[in-house]
Formats: structure tokens, sequence, C-alpha cells
């Protein structure tokens, strides 16, 4: 084949013919429709036919197929088994549970295709827009910044990049952790989710560096440990660097004393970082604001928008107090990305504030989530999730063979069935059977984990289609399934 025939043969990956695409896409739009509003009404999960795994087996087809019948497919052998997390009894881990107008938001986030890596756009205006909005939901100061990542792992990285970068004592961003002086420390309780070890291991600071702080009998860090600690490393020559608190923890819902830790922070010369991922956005819930006052003196805060905000997965947010600290731990010149004072380089660079390059434009759902329902709403949402959970604990406390595990301070319940004559390690496989079968017969999903050494099962009601009508089931059928299994 010659070049010019070759030219002669263009292609595109526009539709050849737009009405057929426009008929599709109009019936794809009706199925999320019915698909979202239905959802009630089918289990929570189901586990997915052998011959329908098998589908998703093949290899990678070479030739062309009409959009329509990959449509069909979709329709046939992937919408009918998903995780689960949109129905209003689904809670476990902690999730989030989406909403309609953030999947539209993301569709047109695509349509619109701007590379959110910065640039002089109407894109970058909104993902500016969405981080102030999301700092003054923070009462943040004006003078600091923020960036959308994927999610509340990323989130945290950021903000523990900065605060290493800011205490290491050296210039660690052309010298290497092998320059510092010291070894630096980091103060988490014992109740912090693990995404912060896997940041220590992606900073080069091992998780040797990230010293495990007691917990108390309400699941909150003991202050009076981590003051030990700081002093005795002080001592043996080390670098206190960062105290980390949890608002929410993964484990139990608990929230560490953020005015106390801000304090001792404040006192020693240390960095606070929060991971707000579960609890931060409780600061625009009107009746529950004051479980996390404090978190606006953070130097930097994680939090997750698709958990928080239910938005469609994914969303986090990492601020950080100081723009320069912040921009400094990340912002790289490059030849091929140079400002210009006009056209479409003539901005800032959004990606002088995370680790990306390139980044989609989950901005966009969070300003139209926001934008339709006020942040107001947000607020009430979560306080109603907290209500929920403390409904659920109501009905756990009337039953004999119910335990509480936990304080319930948010929205996360830990509970057992415990019909009074099993050991601990028996008590564990019923509650996993019991667990499991809620899931295989799609009635709820609910997790478990481990709390002062007791396994229990874990409510996390971060979704705002529960309503106390699923909580009562959930007890009936628990109480259902333990009772025939023993
Ligand atoms: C969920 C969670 C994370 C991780 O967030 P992702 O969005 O899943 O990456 C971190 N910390 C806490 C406390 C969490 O609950």
């Amino acid at each position: 084949m010659t070049a010019q025939n070759m030219i002669v043969a263009e292609e595109t990956l526009d539709p050849a013919d737009w009405s057929e695409a426009r008929a599709v896409a109009h019936r794809m739009v009706d199925d999320a429709i019915d698909h979202v509003s239905g959802v009630r009404a089918r289990p929570v999960w189901q586990e997915m036919p052998t011959d329908v795994r098998g589908t998703f087996a093949g290899p990678a087809p070479e030739n062309a197929q009409p959009l329509e019948a990959v449509y069909a497919e979709i329709r046939k052998n992937l919408m009918p088994y998903p995780m689960g997390n949109v129905h209003p009894r689904f809670w476990m881990w902690y999730m989030g549970a989406g909403n309609f107008t953030g999947a539209l938001a993301d569709f047109l986030a695509a349509i619109d295709g701007s590379n959110l890596g910065g640039g002089n756009m109407s894109a970058a205006q909104v993902d500016r827009q969405v981080t102030n909005w999301i700092r003054d939901m923070m009462s943040f100061p004006e003078g600091s910044s923020g960036t959308l990542v994927n999610g509340g792992s990323m989130a945290n990285i950021i903000g523990l990049m900065a605060a290493r970068n800011a205490m290491a004592g050296v210039d660690l961003r052309q010298q290497g952790v092998d320059a510092m002086p010291r070894p630096l420390r980091f103060y988490a309780s014992d109740q912090v989710h693990n995404c912060h070890q896997k940041a220590m291991n992606l900073l080069g600071l091992g998780k040797r560096s990230l010293c495990k702080v007691p917990s108390d009998d309400a699941f909150r860090m003991d202050l009076r440990a981590l003051k030990a600690m700081v002093r005795a490393d002080l001592d043996y020559g080390e670098r206190p660097a960062c105290v980390i608190a949890t608002a929410g923890t993964t484990n139990t819902g608990s929230i560490d004393d953020l005015p106390a830790m801000a304090d001792l922070c404040a006192e020693e010369g240390l960095w606070l970082h929060v991971d707000g991922c579960i609890g931060a956005l409780i600061a625009i819930a009107p009746y529950h604001s004051h479980l996390v006052a404090g978190i606006e003196r953070a130097d930097s805060l994680a939090l997750d928008l698709h958990k928080g905000l239910q938005a469609p997965f994914d969303v986090g947010c990492a601020l950080v107090r100081d723009r320069k600290t912040h921009r400094q731990t990340f912002a790289e010149d490059a030849e091929y990305l140079q400002k210009m004072s006009r056209g479409i380089a003539a901005a800032e660079f959004l990606h002088d504030y995370n680790l990306d390059t390139t980044r989609g434009f989950r901005a966009l759902k969070i300003w139209m989530m926001l934008k339709e329902h006020g942040v107001a709403k947000f607020g009430r949402l979560i306080d109603q999730g907290i209500a929920q959970a403390q409904y659920l604990t109501g009905l756990i406390a009337r039953e004999a063979a119910l335990e509480l595990m936990a304080p319930t301070v948010t929205d996360v319940v830990c509970f057992r069935f415990n019909p009074g004559w099993l050991e601990d390690g028996a008590l564990r496989d019923l509650n996993i059977e019991i667990m499991l079968q809620l899931q295989e017969a799609g009635i709820a999903a609910v997790s478990d984990t481990t709390v002062k050494g007791h396994h229990c099962l874990r409510v996390a009601i971060c979704n705002h289609r529960t309503r106390c009508a699923d909580l009562d089931l959930l007890v009936t059928e628990v109480l259902r399934l333990g009772t025939s299994a023993t």
C-alpha cells in the first residue's frame, strides 16, 4: 500500500452514522435511569454464574462489531453483577453509593475531554473552584491549596509527602532521603488506615518510621503515650516530624482528639496531618460538626469525596495549609511544559500540586452535585447516616443476642451475634457465616473486623439510600441466621 492509498482510507473513531449512535446513547440513558431507580428491588449482590464469568476470559477482539452489540453484552453480563454499593443495604467497608447527577457529570467530563494537568480552559476554572469550595467547607484559610486526586489513599500520600519534605531538614527533593541528618518519625494511632503504611513505603521512609500509638477504650489515640513516644524519639536522636490524626477511623468511626493534637503539634513543632477520609466532611453536618472541631488547624488534610459526598468513584481531595510548601513538594520544570502569557498554556499548571501529569475532569461531578443540591443537603445526609447508626445501635441494645463491640460515634457500628455460651473463636466463625449468608442471599452487605482482639460485624452507613427499615431488616435477618445456626 502506498502512502497515497493510506490517506484515501483515513479513519476515525467517530461513529459512521451519528443517528445510530444517538439512538444507542439514548437507550443507555433510559436504561441507566431504570437501573438506578429500580436498585432497591434487586439483590444487593449476586454471584456471577460460571458461563457469564467465562465471557470475560476471551482474547481482545480483532474486528469490529456494532456498538449496539457491545452494549447488549454489557446489559446481559455486566450490569446484573455489580459490587452492590449503590444498593440501600450495602454497608461494607466504607464506600459511598454514588448518585445519578455524578454519573451524568462523568459522562459530560469525558465529552468535554479536557486534561486537568492544567491549562487556560473552563475545566481548570471548575477544578479550582471546587478545591476552593472544599477548602471553605473545611474552614481552611484562603492561602491554602488543594488538589483533587483519585481517592483518600492518594490524598494522604500528597499530605504526607508535603510533611516529609517540609520536616526533612534537607532539600529532600534534590538530595533524597539518604541526606536526612536524622530519621523522620511519623505517629498515628493503632487504628490508622493501612494506606499510611503504603505511603511510608512510597516515601522511602519505611514502615518503621510510622510509630503506632496505642488507642484508648474509645479507639482514640492515647495522647499521653504519644507525648512519651515523641520524647523518647527526641532523646534517641530521631526527628519527630508529623502526627497523623484520624477523623473517623475505619474500624469503628472514632475521631481522635483533634484540638489536643493540634495543641501538641504546635508546642512540639510537628506537622499535623489529618486523615479525614471518613469524618472530615462531618464539618458540614449541622448536628455533628462539633465532632471534628479543630480539623481546620491541620497542616494537611485528606478527604474522600466519593465517601462523604457520595460522588461516583473516584475522587478524593488533599488540602495543604501552606500553598508554597505544597507547590515546592511537587512542582518540576520541563522544557516541553512552558507557561505562556497567552493561549492554552496561560495558566498555572495544576499538576504542580500532585503526582499526576494528566488528570481527568473529576471536579465536574462535585461541581454539578453541589450546584444541584447545595452544601446544606450533603451536611444533612451526613447527619442522617450518623442518626441511622444511632438507630441501629438502639436496636442492638434491645436484643439480648446482639452485642455492641465499640461505641458508636459516627456512622460506623460494630456488633456481633452472641448467644452467650460460645467462645471467641466459635463466635468468629458464626458471625462470618452470618455475614456471608447475608451477602449470598442478596439481603444486605456488611463486612467484618477485629476490635480489641474481638471479631465483629461492621456496618458503615455511608449510603444516602439507606432507610431505618433497612436496618430493621438487617437486625431481623442477623437474629434469624444466628439463631438457626446455633
Ligand atoms: C477509605 C479510607 C482511606 C482510603 O481512601 P480511598 O479513597 O479508598 O483510597 C484512607 N483512610 C481512611 C480512614 C479511610 O476510611
